[in-house]
C-alpha cells in the first residue's frame, strides 16, 4: 500500500495547475492558534459579529483589545513547512495563485506574490475603515488606543476603523469570491490545506473544483465532511507532510 505523501507526490507531479486552499491548521506550526481545536480562539472568545462592531464602542474597544493581545504572536510568526511548499510549488510554475481564509499574511511571507494570494477573509496586519475604505496602519491605530483608551475612527471620515478581515455578518469581498472561482475552476488538483472546511462560503470552493473536473486532496489532522467526496485524504500533520517538498 503506498502513502498518502507517496501518493500525493504523484498527484503533483502529474499535475498542471494546483490550486491550494489553506485555513488556519497550515499556520499553527508557525505559532498561531487556530478556531476550534481545543486551544483554538474560539474555545477561549466568542467572536464579536459585524453588526456588533458597527453598533458598540465597546464592542470596538474589545476587537483591538484582543487584536493587540495577539500582536507579539502575529508580528513573530514565520512561514512553516507548509507554506513553504506552496511557495516553491508557485514559483516552479505550477500554482497560479492560493485562496486562502487565513488573515495572517504568511503566504505573502513565505514568497508569493500579495496579488496571488486570494484573501477570502482578508487581513489582520493593516487596518480599514469601514465607511470609505481608507487604510490605516496598526501603529497609528495602537497609538491612538493606548493614548486614549478607546477604538479609533478615520482620519478622513469619522468612521470605525476596523483590521482589514471579514467578520462574521460582513460581506465578502467580491473580486476575490470571483477570482477563487474561477481558480477553482480551471485547475487539475486542488488541495485544501488546514481547514475544518465548516465556514462558508468558502467552504464551497474545494466543492466547486470537484464537480468542475479537479481531483481533490484534504489534508488536515481531523475528519472534514467533505471527506467523502475526496480522492485523497491526508489525516496527518501538514509541515510533516509537505515538508519533504522543501527538503525538511
Ligand atoms: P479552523 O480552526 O476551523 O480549522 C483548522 C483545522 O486545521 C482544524 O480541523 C485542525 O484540526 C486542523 N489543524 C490544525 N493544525 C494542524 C496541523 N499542524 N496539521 C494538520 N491539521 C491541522 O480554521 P479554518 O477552517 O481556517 O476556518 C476558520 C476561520 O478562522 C477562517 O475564517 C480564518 O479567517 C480564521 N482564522 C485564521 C487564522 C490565521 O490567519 N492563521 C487563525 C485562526 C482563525
Amino acid at each position: 500500500l503506498r502513502s498518502g505523501v507517496e501518493q500525493l507526490g504523484d498527484m503533483i507531479a502529474n499535475a498542471s495547475v494546483i490550486v491550494p486552499f489553506t485555513g488556519a491548521g497550515i499556520s499553527t506550526e508557525s505559532g498561531i492558534p487556530d478556531f476550534r481545536s481545543p486551544n483554538g480562539l474560539w474555545t477561549r472568545n466568542r467572536p464579536i459579529p459585524f453588526d456588533e462592531f458597527v453598533a458598540r464602542q465597546d464592542a470596538r474597544d474589545e476587537a483591538w483589545r484582543r487584536r493587540f493581545a495577539m500582536q507579539d504572536t502575529f508580528a513573530a510568526a514565520r512561514p512553516g513547512r507548509g507554506h513553504r511548499a506552496l511557495a516553491a510549488l508557485y514559483k516552479a510554475g505550477k500554482v497560479p495563485a492560493v485562496i486562502t481564509q487565513n488573515i495572517d499574511n504568511l503566504h505573502q511571507t513565505s514568497g508569493i506574490v500579495a496579488n496571488d494570494v486570494v484573501e477570502l477573509h482578508g487581513n489582520t496586519t493593516y487596518a480599514r475603515c469601514i465607511g470609505c475604505g481608507k487604510r490605516h496602519e496598526l501603529d497609528w491605530v495602537r497609538h491612538w488606543f493606548e493614548r486614549t483608551g478607546y477604538a479609533p475612527h478615520c482620519t478622513s471620515c469619522d468612521e470605525p476603523v476596523k483590521t482589514a478581515t471579514i467578520s462574521f455578518g460582513q460581506a465578502m469581498p467580491t473580486g476575490e469570491m470571483r477570482r477563487a472561482s474561477e481558480l477553482a475552476q480551471h485547475c487539475d488538483l486542488f488541495l485544501a490545506i488546514g481547514s475544518s472546511l465548516v465556514v462558508w462560503p468558502a467552504a464551497g470552493f474545494p466543492i466547486l473544483a470537484k464537480e468542475s473536473g479537479a481531483k481533490l486532496v484534504i489534508i488536515n489532522n481531523e475528519p472534514t465532511d467533505q471527506d467523502e467526496i475526496a480522492d485523497l485524504v491526508i489525516r496527518y500533520d501538514i509541515g510533516e507532510t509537505l515538508g519533504p517538498f522543501v527538503g525538511n
